[in-house]
């Protein structure tokens, strides 16, 4: 487990989030039949859909419920991939492209359903995602993007000017379009909100248990755990994306685990508030160090972003953020920010998520992209039908072996170089 200063608690989320179901360190040692490494969105719903099917599982998590990006993210439920339908399907062919771009079109479908199912106690909205172009070439883009989804059947729209205008509350951008498949949800009661699902289903959650070691023994897997606790399981699958350190020896080496940063105000007055996504959507742009903002349950607005790649060390490090959020919406100068916070996301050589089998009985889920409330969820489910039945054709990508990153150890400078030429090519505000 690697050292993560930075804590959960000053999030607006940690602030707002239903309670945590009750939950205790793993104190003796136990057997299951699949182990799984991880409390977040993938780990949860791995678990869920497994003690579903009868299988009995437990959960591993080294912090509490939500620690890692599933409980600081931003909360958009965007279906997709970083990659639009047609490419999809000439990266991967006609059966399985398409079969990957019903998976990941119907992301947002499993958390909405999922949510309505166990009826969580999850502050939600489904009013749609507007990507908002910052340039010609982008505004270009992302109307091609909305005809691309909509030959697949998705009720996606371009949007002029005018319409971006009016639907965000700001004339910085010059069109976009909407797909209005996707919401919104507080990520953390939604992270709970999955924990508590799955102990009612039946599986066993451990959380500030970190696991420190992975052997195999016997034909089985033998987890210990920093307590002495150990749990032996016939299957374990790691759903530790950018919080895994060094549990896998490489896996790390396989992703960038960058911070993204984000701040939200005070509650808007209303008056302001009403003229800020009036209809409901989330948004995020066409950037390369993309922006994105939406409103919470309570009307305050949130904006998130790049951030220094290493952990926080003070308030200046969101500084950037607060200014672009005033240069946006210039009306809700006067307001104060409320909170401040970070946390990782795992981005891959080739910007899609990655399932590794490493040794048999093993499976690695890795690489969200930034775009995982849906996708982990999603992936979660898949892992779940794999594990519990061997079909290899429930993952929505091929297994794949881990490929680390060249020159991994000067990824700080290459992530340096890269965002201060995205920063130059992006534009300002
Ligand atoms: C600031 C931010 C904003 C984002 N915004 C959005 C958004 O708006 N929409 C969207 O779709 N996605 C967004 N994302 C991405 C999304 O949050 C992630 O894709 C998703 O939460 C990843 O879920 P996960 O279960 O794979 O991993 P995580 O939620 O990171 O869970 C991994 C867990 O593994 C645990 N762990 C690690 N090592 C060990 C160990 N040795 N033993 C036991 N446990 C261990 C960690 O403590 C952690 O809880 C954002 C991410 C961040 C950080």
């Amino acid at each position: 487990m690697q050292q993560v200063p930075f804590p959960l608690s000053p999030s607006l989320w940690a602030a707002t989030a239903s309670a945590p179901p009750p939950t205790q360190p793993l104190a003796v040692s136990v057997q299951a039949d699949v182990l799984v490494i991880g409390g977040g969105y993938a780990g949860l719903s791995t678990a869920l859909h497994l003690a579903e099917r009868g299988v009995n599982t437990v959960v591993l998590e080294a912090r509490e419920i939500g620690f890692g990006g599933s409980g600081r993210n931003g909360g958009q439920v965007i279906p997709g991939l970083k990659y639009d339908p047609d490419a999809l399907i000439s990266m991967f062919g006609q059966e399985r492209g398409e079969r990957l771009l019903r998976f990941a079109g119907s992301t947002a479908d499993v958390v909405f359903n999922l949510i309505d199912r166990h009826a969580m106690d999850v502050p939600h909205v489904r009013k749609g995602w507007i990507q908002g172009a910052h340039n010609t070439d982008a505004l270009r883009i992302a109307h091609d993007r909305a005809a691309q989804w909509a030959r697949h059947g998705v009720d996606a729209q371009p949007l002029d000017r005018a319409q971006v205008g009016r639907l965000l509350g700001t004339d910085r951008y010059l069109g976009g379009w909407v797909d209005n498949r996707a919401g919104a949800v507080q990520p953390l009661s939604y992270a709970r909100g999955l924990a508590r699902a799955a102990l009612n289903a039946g599986a066993t959650i451990h959380t500030d248990t970190p696991v420190t070691g992975l052997t195999r023994n016997g034909g089985k897997w033998v987890a210990t755990t920093a307590g002495g606790a150990a749990v032996t399981a016939d299957r374990v699958v790691m759903c530790t994306n950018a919080y895994g350190g060094d549990l896998l020896p490489g896996l790390k080496t396989s992703i960038i685990d960058a911070n993204t940063f984000q701040v939200a105000t005070a509650p808007l007055p209303e008056t302001v508030r009403v003229g800020i996504l009036p209809e409901g959507h989330v948004s995020s742009d066409t950037r390369n160090l993309l922006l994105y903002f939406r409103l919470d349950h309570q009307g305050r607005l949130l904006m998130g972003g790049r951030g220094p790649f290493r952990e926080p060390k003070g308030q200046a490090d969101w500084a950037h953020l607060e200014r672009v959020m005033l240069k946006l919406f210039p009306q809700v100068a006067g307001t104060p920010f409320e909170y401040r916070w970070c946390g990782r996301v795992a981005v891959t050589r080739d910007y899609l998520p990655h399932l590794h089998e490493p040794q048999p009985g093993l499976l690695v889920d890795i690489g969200c992209q930034g775009r995982g409330v849906g996708l982990q969820t999603s992936m979660g489910r898949a892992m779940a039908q794999y594990v519990a039945t061997g079909d290899a054709s429930a993952l929505p990508l091929p297994l794949s072996s881990v490929v680390p990153f060249p020159m991994y150890g000067l990824r700080r400078l290459y992530v340096n170089a890269v965002v201060t030429w995205y920063r130059m090519t992006d534009g300002g505000v």
